[in-house]
């Protein structure tokens, strides 16, 4: 990223500005809106509660000092299961360039027929795959999206590959916004060697090139409004330590939010805006995930090759995608059974670990809560149709691996020992305590959906708020259902979308904000 940025956290004294639009988040959305925006000649300015990180720095950091600088909460961030419902850790970026700039880089379009759910029942009727085609179009040449090459493929991978294919869910090659890709399996923790194109280096350029003003460690408290309609933000600017400094406003003809699903409810509660839908912070979606781990005779070295090269929608219809992903060792020795011996003995093993992960396609089930302090509360709970895909998606991970010959299972379940697969085979998997499971989630959406009324929905199909004027919601927290597989292009073609109503809208000051 260019040194245009500003870094909030060096400021002397309280500021204040105006602007066109003022976009709040510099994430997936806020980062693609602002880009469009600012080049149609619009005076915009990007406020972000975190630190500007630079790529190339982010990339020297060993994973637990990312997680530290440009992970939300160090990455500890949690939905609170109650009764039989998992504790899920939810994951997000908080730093310029936001969750964009953590992923897999896996992307993938909105599926057909989930677009074609928000047409039919949700009453969306521009949202048509046929009109969103040239919105991933543009996402994806913004954002280098290129199919992975087989070569990149880690052993961990073809293992599963191999064994997938005997029940007819062998393999297909994902699309990552990674280019010349080296195969260290870092891209939660920066790309070693900057092949990444996350939004700091794809869409915040281009908005700085045109004009807009970006400015770090910025935290927006409030959304100010004045007869109905908004009129800017507050909010404090934040130094190193994460302590509220001096304050900050910004005047704006439009507020675009882009704070995320955990971050855009909670600003509406705190501004007293959305009172009327009564729907601001329910229906979060998680995408819960899990992992599975499997022992095999021979040396795996799963470490080599793309973190998520390919994956399988064969269990598309009963709402799972198995994906790969091949964390680095520490994260993958803590899920590791055993303690003092039998858990060194395990740890001497590790070349010979293998890993593939689940994604399930879930309902409407989490809620962000306002509690006091600067974090929001997350509540989560499995609904009905959505328990018995935690069972399938275990069962075909471990099936795979079986398939391809290990000799032993480490389950994504608290507490339960190690299985050889005649034992995997005897489980009845579908017992297991969910509360018990360990669960984790990177997409979070949902919490100030779209919809076709007031009374169902918080944003109406382009963003805009229905209680308040000029306050536009771009980001993952307007995704009206789950979508089963990874959701920055959809966030982004959908934010594109937005941007470029919101453009049209400007060209013509008299119509209606709506
Ligand atoms: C570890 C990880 C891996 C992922 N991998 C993939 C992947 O491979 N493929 C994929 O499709 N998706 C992936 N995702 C999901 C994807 O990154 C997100 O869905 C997407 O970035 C969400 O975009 P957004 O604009 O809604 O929010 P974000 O990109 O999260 O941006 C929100 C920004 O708003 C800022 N903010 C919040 N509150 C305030 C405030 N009050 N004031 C100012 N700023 C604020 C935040 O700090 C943050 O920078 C991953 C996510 C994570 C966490």
């Amino acid at each position: 990223m260019s040194g245009t940025i500003e870094q909030g956290r060096h400021f002397k004294g309280p500021f204040t500005d105006e602007c066109d639009v003022v976009v709040v988040g510099s994430g997936a959305s806020g980062a693609a809106v602002a880009a469009v925006l600012a080049e149609s000649g619009l005076k915009v300015i990007i406020v972000e509660e975190g630190p500007n990180v630079d790529y190339r720095e982010h990339a020297k950091m060993r994973p637990t000092e990312s997680m530290r600088a440009v992970w939300r909460e160090g990455a500890f961030s949690a939905s609170v299961g109650i009764g039989d419902n998992p504790v899920v850790n939810v994951t997000m970026g908080r730093a310029v360039g936001g969750s964009s700039t953590i992923t897999g880089g896996v992307c993938f379009r909105t599926p057909e027929y989930v677009l074609n759910t928000w047409v039919k029942e949700r009453h969306l009727p521009t949202l048509t795959p046929q009109n969103m085609e040239r919105f991933f179009d543009q996402a994806e040449a913004d954002s280098h999206v290129q199919l992975v090459p087989e070569h990149l493929r880690s052993r961990s991978t073809t293992l599963w590959d191999k064994g997938g294919s005997t029940f007819g869910a062998s393999l297909k090659p994902t699309r990552r916004n990674i280019t010349d890709c080296q195969g260290c399996a870092q891209c939660n923790f920066g790309c070693p060697e900057g092949r990444k194109w996350s939004v700091d280096r794809t869409y915040l350029p281009r908005a700085l090139r045109a004009g807009a003003r970006i400015i770090s460690d910025c935290r927006v408290d409030n959304v100010t409004t004045s007869g109905g309609s908004a009129t800017g933000v507050t909010g404090v600017l934040l130094n190193r330590d994460l302590k509220a400094g001096d304050t900050f406003t910004i005047r704006a003809k439009r507020v675009v939010l882009a704070a995320g699903a955990a971050h855009t409810p909670l600003l509406l509660m705190r501004s007293g805006i959305g009172k009327r839908s009564g729907q601001v912070g329910k229906n979060m979606t998680l995408h819960p995930s899990i992992r599975m781990t499997a022992r095999f005779r021979d040396p795996v070295n799963g470490w080599q090759g793309a973190m998520q090269s390919a994956y399988t929608d064969a269990f598309e219809h009963d709402g799972v995608t198995l994906i790969s992903v091949f964390v680095p060792p520490a994260a993958i020795m803590v899920g590791v059974p055993g303690f003092g011996p039998e858990l060194m003995d395990r740890a001497a093993k590790f070349p010979h670990l293998a890993m593939f992960g689940g994604l399930i396609h879930d309902d409407a089930g989490g809620r962000v809560w306002k509690i006091p302090g600067r974090e929001p509360l997350m509540t989560y709970h499995v609904a009905r149709d959505t328990r018995p895909r935690f069972a399938t998606a275990l069962r075909k991970l471990a099936e795979g691996y079986i398939a391809a010959g290990a000799e032993e299972l480490y389950l994504p379940v608290l507490g339960h020992p190690a299985v050889t697969p005649d034992e995997f085979r005897r489980l009845d998997v579908e017992k297991l305590p969910l509360r018990k499971w360990e669960v984790s989630s990177q997409h979070p959406m949902g919490t100030c959906r779209m919809g076709a009324d007031a009374a169902h929905s918080v944003v109406n199909e382009w963003g805009q708020t229905w209680d308040v004027q000029n306050l536009t919601i771009v980001d993952g927290s307007t995704v009206p259902t789950s979508l089963g597989v990874n959701p920055q292009l959809t966030i982004m073609a959908l934010a594109l979308r937005f941007a470029e109503h919101l453009r049209e809208q400007f060209a013509r000051p008299t119509a209606s904000a709506a």
